[in-house]
């Protein structure tokens, strides 16, 4: 039986239709709203994609969006000075760094520099530490989204067998505390488990399965237990096509729900990265 599938957009849609609302209605209570600053350092063509459909779904919630462009040039402490004077800036409720920066720029320090109250992504380690006690509002916006689609689903996630395939700190980490804190039995795969050649017997054990590497087919269909549901968080250019980390066509008949990529994941992220924004202005009021 082909699998249900798993689309972003609509769950997007249902999502910013409540965003529009709560702002519209928190314009009129403070005469002002939620503003995003986002910080782009140099050309990337791949960034540009995401500033455009971020202001376009900011635009769509009544989010103010400003775009600050620093050249391929700026310094570490030019860029920092920026960071310092918009956590100061009281119109500012929420800043992101398009990524990725130039060479030589340390991202980290630049992400753990935007004030706590002020991390529109939620990679702030101090809200990502609110992931780890369960008791949080701002968190990495992939890792909210895969929850979105699965709670989407109906299905409870108590007990379940969930395979996270992907440890980055963006999606895999933060994903995983979240399965655990729904009680789901929570297994990390990551290059190590590749390497070694156990995928496959942790991928066929997922009731739950959610593949965040970067690579086109890793997950092959075949290993697909019957009835799972798969999110595929990859986003993988191959030949004029963009295809997920999952063998698509062998998984779909398998698993009972199934994300397509694109138009999985994908549409929620910047939908939450909104949401993070409206709750960031909010929390200071
Ligand atoms: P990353 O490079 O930071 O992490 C990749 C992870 O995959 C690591 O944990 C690594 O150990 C693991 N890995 C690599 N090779 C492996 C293998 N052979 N077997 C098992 N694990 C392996 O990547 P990321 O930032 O987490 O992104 C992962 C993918 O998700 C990328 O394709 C990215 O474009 C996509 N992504 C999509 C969205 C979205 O909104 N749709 C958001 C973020 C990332």
């Amino acid at each position: 039986m082909a699998a249900k599938l798993l689309e972003g957009k609509p769950i997007a849609e249902n999502i910013k239709m409540a965003l529009s609302a709560e702002v519209a209605a928190l314009k009129v209570r403070h005469g002002r709203g939620p503003k995003l600053v986002a910080i782009q350092i140099g050309e990337n063509a791949s960034s540009a994609v995401y500033i455009k459909a971020q202001k376009k779904c900011a635009e769509s919630i009544g989010i103010d969006y400003e775009l600050r462009v620093l050249p391929e040039t700026a310094s570490q402490s030019e860029i920092e000075n920026i960071i310092v004077g918009l956590n100061k800036d009281a119109s500012v409720s929420a800043v992101i760094i398009q990524m990725p920066v130039p060479k030589g720029i340390d991202s980290k320090k630049l992400l753990s520099m935007i004030s706590p109250g002020k991390d529109a992504e939620g990679m702030h380690p101090e809200n990502l530490g609110k992931v780890l006690s369960g008791h949080y509002n701002i968190a990495p916006c992939t890792a909210m989204a895969i929850m979105e689609l699965l709670e989407s689903t109906g299905v409870n996630l108590y007990g379940k067998e969930a395979v996270v395939v992907g440890h980055s700190e963006i999606v895999g980490k933060p994903l995983a505390l979240m399965l655990l804190n729904k009680f789901a039995t929570t297994t990390v795969c990551h290059i190590a488990t590749g390497e070694r050649g156990a995928l496959p017997e942790h991928v066929k054990r997922a009731e739950v399965l959610i593949v965040a590497v970067g690579k086109a087919g890793v997950v092959k269909g075949e290993w697909v237990r019957d009835g799972a549901i798969v999110i595929d968080v990859g986003i993988n250019k191959v030949g004029e096509k963009i295809v997920g980390d999952v063998e698509f066509d062998i998984a779909e008949k398998k698993a009972s729900y199934i994300t397509p990529v694109p138009g999985g994941v994908g549409p929620l992220t910047t939908t939450i990265l909104m949401r993070n924004t409206v709750e960031q202005f909010k929390a200071k009021l």
